[in-house]
């Protein structure tokens, strides 16, 4: 669907992507996240075309996007619906003329376009609200009306950049459950950019992490935040402050025995005594998946390897 490859882009002398690599399969909700700075607008722009790139290659639904002539941008870009944080709707128009546009610019008649702003409307929970303006929404329905707009053209992909990032936490919720709702109905591809993590656990798939414009991460949730390397630490802020003392054991519970009893199960039958030094479970997406790093005396270390090993699906590591 998307194919990024060695992708670099300068603005003037500075190199704000440099050398990034990704595929974005069709039907996935894929995260873009990084700190303000990293590029990551700046490589959702190269997606639709917005922006030129210096150096590799980005193919966008099988086509190289710096090789297209005007008019096959234009093309390109009618499946390509985008969001944004402070919503860009016309606030002369209401919601009815809103959500038309991308239609009435391309010359569609009248009742085809009526048809279509009617099924958005009921998507996004707004019919009440047709012929309100701007001015008259709050900002969550203000997102749910670019959301439409978005899609009336039936777009196969849908780019989000920083859509939630100027709602409160509940209104964020709600978005991202619409966003979810019209992945999993209309099978749209979905790329959020978010400098928010919360976000990306909630929705994303995997994700891209991005520091001064390189890649320090990319891959499914699960593993980005349940076994960090130490950049992906550094990047979430978290500090481990284990004992230098005897052996610490990391203990990953994949979603499936995330809430077994396994540790204090373990504990009876070695009858050993541990002690648990860090530990957090994490919602991602709609699953539950936990780690915790456990520290025992060296001789120990042994018999508790082998115990998960043989009797568990916990899958360890020994720091
Ligand atoms: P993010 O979306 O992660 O906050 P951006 O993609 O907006 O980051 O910006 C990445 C870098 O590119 C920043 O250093 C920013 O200052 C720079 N930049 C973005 N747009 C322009 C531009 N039009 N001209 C010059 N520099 C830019």
């Amino acid at each position: 669907m998307i194919d990024i490859k060695h992708l670099s882009k300068y603005f003037n002398n500075q190199k704000v992507l440099d050398d990034i690599s990704l595929h974005v399969n069709a039907g996935e909700i894929f995260a873009i996240v990084g700190h303000s700075g990293a590029g990551k607008s700046t490589l959702l722009r190269c997606i639709n075309g917005l922006e030129s790139y210096s150096e590799g290659n980005l193919s966008v639904l099988d086509k190289e996007v710096k090789t297209l002539s005007a008019s096959e941008l234009n093309s390109l870009r009618s499946h390509i619906g985008m969001i944004f944080q402070n919503f860009s709707l016309l606030n002369q128009k209401n919601v009815y003329d809103n959500i038309a546009l991308p239609m009435s610019v391309w010359g569609y008649d009248k009742d085809a376009i009526q048809k279509r702003v009617d099924e958005l409307l009921s998507l996004i929970g707004l019919e009440h609200k047709k012929f309100a303006y701007p001015k008259e929404l709050s900002g969550g329905q203000k997102q749910r009306v670019a959301i439409a707009r978005a899609l009336t053209l039936n777009p196969k992909i849908l780019l989000s950049d920083e859509a939630t990032s100027a709602l409160d936490p509940n209104t964020t919720k709600s978005i991202l459950e619409l966003l979810q709702e019209i992945n999993a109905k209309l099978g749209v591809t979905i790329i959020i950019v978010t400098h928010e993590m919360d976000v990306v656990k909630k929705v994303a798939s995997r994700a891209l992490l991005l520091e001064d414009g390189k890649v320090i991460g990319l891959g499914r949730i699960e593993e980005l935040f349940l076994k960090p390397d130490e950049k992906m630490m550094k990047f979430l802020g978290e500090d481990e402050e284990l004992p230098s003392e005897g052996a610490n054991i990391r203990l990953f519970f994949p979603s499936n025995v995330s809430y077994q009893p396994i540790v204090t199960q373990m504990a009876r039958e070695l009858d050993l005594n541990f002690n648990i030094v860090w530990g957090k479970l994490e919602k991602l997406n709609n699953h539950v998946v936990g780690s915790l790093v456990i520290n025992v005396d060296e001789q120990t270390a042994n018999v508790v390897t082998h115990y998960l090993q043989t009797k568990t699906e916990v899958i360890w590591e020994i720091l």
